[in-house]
């Protein structure tokens, strides 16, 4: 995993980037970068090392003007970790960037027919592919640039999180997204971009998640408009208002999250029974979908799925769970749940947990419980996650971010 951050409307663009970029740290990098546009032209800084590596770097070397700018951090797949593999990369013209989460598994062969007709790479990445191929699509089917990142993705085997910006149209960023989460941030004349809310929860709460193989052109002063990238077909966005704690993702009094999180979880947890108590005696809704109450409330069987810290939290959870409700349980790590064709029956209730919400492997858990018919009830951190869209019902940990994971 890894970050990115958007912005375009009326405030300066680079405070907004830069603390959204902190407040993604916990999804781990190794490099960071930001493009600014000031009206006139980009101005890009990016840097192996943290994000206050890339905020010295952006002070000292560039001007910060501007309402429109991505910024990425980098999880190096294609190229090792260094200023010129970080992204954004620009197509060869200069007009267009791109941030981008994710792989492009065949970006050698796309490279070599790039390189046949002229493009040029500073970088190893698959990244920098990709822009050149939007670019030469862009050109030759003389099409705008939603358009050209639609056809040039349908050439791509791989996952990404993309945003693109071209300096002739700066009124806009196209968005995509296939495995890698993306949000969407809606304002007033304002939108903004990222892999999770927390980036934007302290100017909007309205919040459009991509689907995957979904395309977005986010224009100043217009609807955002979607599309499926398969077939070009128009695509309804649903606008969801999330319920998220600023202070949640502060540090506030505490040196460390880590510190935060270990002496908030107590109240945290407290106030999630509190609200358990409040709201449908027992479940706080997440996915809004509770016709199946019964069903959680009477279940013969729970199977907790989750991995690494989660599981281990699962394990704690089948002690409390069994000693207390006398409710058989059974924990299973999610990586291994597909494969090995387990049992499920539209009886049992499966519990998920995941920190960041977004583990690949719970999440194919979640699906093959929920097409077998059974209950899921997610337990993550991170509001708005794949996982809470995901399942039933759920709670969240208000565990803050996920920088120095203590517990679940
Ligand atoms: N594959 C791209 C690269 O290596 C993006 C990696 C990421 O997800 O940060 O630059």
């Amino acid at each position: 995993m890894c970050g990115i951050v958007g912005y375009i409307g009326f405030r300066d663009a680079y405070p907004i980037i830069m603390k959204g970029l902190q407040r993604l740290e916990y999804r781990g990098y190794d490099s960071a970068g930001i493009a600014l546009y000031d009206g006139n032209g980009i101005n890009l800084a990016k840097t192996r090392g943290k994000v206050k590596d890339l905020q010295e770097r952006s002070e000292t070397n560039i001007p910060l003007n501007g309402n429109v700018g991505i910024g990425h951090t980098r999880w190096a797949t294609h190229g090792v970790p260094n200023d010129v593999n970080s992204h954004p990369h620009y197509s060869n013209s200069g007009n267009l960037i791109i941030i981008h989460n994710g792989i492009i598994e065949n970006y050698e062969s796309i490279k070599q027919e790039l390189t046949k007709r002229g493009y040029t790479f500073e970088s190893d990445t698959d990244t920098e592919v990709l822009i050149n191929l939007i670019e030469e699509v862009k050109k030759k089917e003389n099409v705008l640039l939603g358009k050209a990142v639609q056809i040039a993705l349908n050439q791509v085997v791989g996952a990404y999180a993309i945003a693109v910006f071209d300096v002739q149209k700066p009124d806009e960023i196209v968005v995509a997204k296939l495995g890698s989460p993306l949000a969407i941030g809606i304002g007033e004349d304002e939108f903004f971009i990222a892999s999770d809310a927390s980036p934007f929860i302290e100017f909007t709460n309205k919040t459009v998640y991509l689907e995957d193989q979904e395309l977005a052109i986010v224009r100043l002063g217009k609807e955002i408009k979607l599309r499926k990238i398969e077939n070009d077909a128009i695509a309804y966005p649903m606008v969801q208002e999330l319920q998220f704690n600023l202070e949640e993702i502060e540090k506030g009094m505490y040196d460390h999250f880590m510190l935060k999180e270990i002496y908030e979880q107590p109240s945290a947890i407290k106030d999630t029974y509190r609200g358990r108590l409040l709201v449908d005696q027992g479940i706080i809704k997440m996915a809004g979908i509770d016709q199946n109450l019964e069903k959680f409330l009477n279940t013969n069987r729970i199977i907790i799925v989750a991995c690494g810290t989660s599981w281990h939290a699962g394990l704690v959870a089948e002690y409390i769970f069994e000693d207390l409700a006398r409710i058989p349980v059974e924990v299973e790590y999610a990586s291994e749940f597909r494969y090995r064709n387990p049992v499920i029956t539209d009886k049992d209730v499966v519990i998920a947990i995941s920190q960041s919400g977004e583990t690949a492997d719970t999440l194919a858990a979640i699906k093959l419980a929920k097409d077998k018919g059974a209950y899921v009830f997610g337990v993550c951190n991170v509001v708005g996650s794949s996982i809470a869209r995901e399942t039933h019902a759920g709670a969240y940990t208000h565990a803050g971010p996920e920088i120095g994971v203590a517990s679940t």
